[in-house]
């Protein structure tokens, strides 16, 4: 007999003593997602189309363990069971997703199986933008009040490997991406909290229509006990909470939206109900607007669970941010080098430009993604001493900032941060914000944030053994 997914967690993992599971894509959600299905009873399949050692170590060991492992391609034996789970990675839309839901076999995602194993609160984050800043600063805020605070899912690690390490913790923090909340029935997060929607990740979607949509399953089981944390500077997120269930919540950079949290001045204004707090937070670590947003998010999702209000004012000035977005990695005759390597799209470095009030040596440019660089110009003009271009969108970028700026070429990376360190002077950044995808010359995003930090810290040691330069 098939599995019945059911709303109820507790009822399916009753079920499992009698399936058969198989678990699709063996990469670390679907490792720990067998893992966990086994530890509760299943029988499990775990079926790859990649050869073993393109996989994670552990899947060698995974029989050991007692649960089957097939790499190299999908055997027919994938349709011998009751319940399918699918890692993230996998479209729906692949012919073995269709064909085992022709058969009537329940396809979930690994984070609707995850939630199954979690009795604690969850809070899932998604949105176009800030998505892993807001999770990781919840995540912050949270602990100062809970002993056991899980954070994981898009960010990093998946629920299901987390849950295997702490089964019982008291609060879940997870980003959770459209692919993800596309393949959930029951997933119920006592909040949602969507950071904005922006045009962004058009490529995977046929329109910008089904891009929301499928963002918006994030609020598809709230009830009227949940909290929807939304943007309130955000019309179209606006649009689409107003018909949500859940009790609504905003945040915004202003108080005039009527939001529940806003910024007057060096001030977080938390508002909720009949209590009231202003929380200074002077010299936050997280600069620019963007990042205003995120943590007047992160905040309010805070306060509404009772955290208090010095814990929120310490973890906000204090919370360092994260690798690649806005990075500190060096300083040298007064100069600043940021590392921005996450900052893919012109809407991105428009925030890090933003961000400073010092004058910006930029460096820009890399695998072109059609952005409209000529946005920018103006902030070029006011904010960038001079821009230092690389990369396959260089042709693009010179011809759209022509003028706004002196441009210098640079062949690489190594010769970017020499030239771009040669232009600058004391008191100025030296930032990285490329605005553009990194893979005509790096693996990803994080690849290229790792070299410019190695090379400005190269290029410093170089120096100062020269005795000639200060911090
Ligand atoms: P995500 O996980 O959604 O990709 P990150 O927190 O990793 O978001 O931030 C990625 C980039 O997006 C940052 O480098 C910044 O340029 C931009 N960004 C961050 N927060 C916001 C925001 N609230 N609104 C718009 N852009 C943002």
């Amino acid at each position: 007999m098939y599995f019945r997914v059911e709303a109820d967690g507790k009822q399916n993992v009753a079920q499992l003593r009698h399936s058969r599971v198989v678990v699709l894509g063996a990469a670390r959600s679907g490792v720990a997602a067998a893992r966990l299905l086994k530890r509760h009873g299943a029988t499990v399949l775990l079926s790859d189309v990649q050869p073993l050692d393109k996989l994670p170590a552990e899947v060698a060991r995974l029989s050991g363990e007692g649960i089957q492992v097939e790499t190299g391609g999908h055997s027919p034996d994938i349709f011998n069971a009751d319940l399918a789970v699918l890692s993230p990675g996998i479209p729906r839309t692949t012919p073995v997703v269709r064909e085992l839901t022709r058969r009537g076999i329940p396809v979930i995602g690994e984070l609707e199986m995850a939630g199954w194993f979690c009795q604690a609160p969850v809070v899932a984050v998604t949105g176009s933008n800030g998505k892993t800043t807001t999770t990781a600063l919840l995540g912050a805020l949270l602990q100062k009040k809970f002993a056991t605070v899980l954070v994981g899912g898009n960010i990093g690690t998946p629920l299901s490997a987390l849950l295997l390490e702490q089964p019982y913790p008291e609060m879940v923090v997870v980003e959770v991406s459209s692919f993800q909340l596309e393949s959930i029935v029951h997933f119920h997060p006592q909040v949602a909290l969507v950071t904005n929607l922006s045009p962004n990740h058009l490529d995977w979607y046929p329109s910008f229509e089904a891009y929301v949509q499928a963002k918006m399953r994030i609020a598809k089981n709230l009830d009227d006990t949940n909290w929807l944390v939304t943007n309130a500077e955000d019309a179209l997120l606006q649009e689409w909470a107003a018909g949500a269930a859940g009790k609504k919540f905003t945040f915004a950079l202003i108080g005039e939206t009527g939001a529940n949290a806003f910024w007057q001045a060096h001030d977080l204004v938390l508002s909720v109900e009949n209590r009231r707090e202003t929380i200074p937070v002077p010299r936050p670590r997280l600069r620019g607007p963007h990042n205003r947003y995120n943590m007047a998010a992160a905040a309010l999702v805070a306060f509404l669970l009772g955290v208090n209000s010095e814990h929120i004012g310490y973890t906000l000035e204090h919370f360092p941010g994260l690798p690649h977005r806005l990075e500190v990695v060096g300083r040298l005759n007064g100069i600043t080098f940021v590392n921005d390597s996450k900052a893919t799209t012109v809407e991105s470095l428009r925030y890090a430009l933003l961000s400073f009030e010092e004058p910006i040596v930029l460096i820009a440019g890399g695998k072109d993604k059609g952005g409209d660089f000529s946005r920018v110009v103006p902030l070029l003009r006011q904010r960038v001493r001079a821009v230092v271009v690389l990369g396959e969108a260089r042709e693009r970028i010179l011809q759209a900032w022509h003028g706004a700026a002196p441009l210098v070429e640079a062949p690489d990376l190594e010769q970017a941060v020499q030239k771009a360190f040669q232009l600058a002077m004391p008191g100025d950044v030296v930032l990285m914000a490329p605005g553009c995808a990194s893979f005509d010359m790096f693996r990803d995003y994080e690849e290229r944030g790792n070299q410019f930090r190695r090379l400005v810290q190269k290029m410093i040691g170089h120096l100062k053994s020269l005795g000639s330069v200060g911090a």
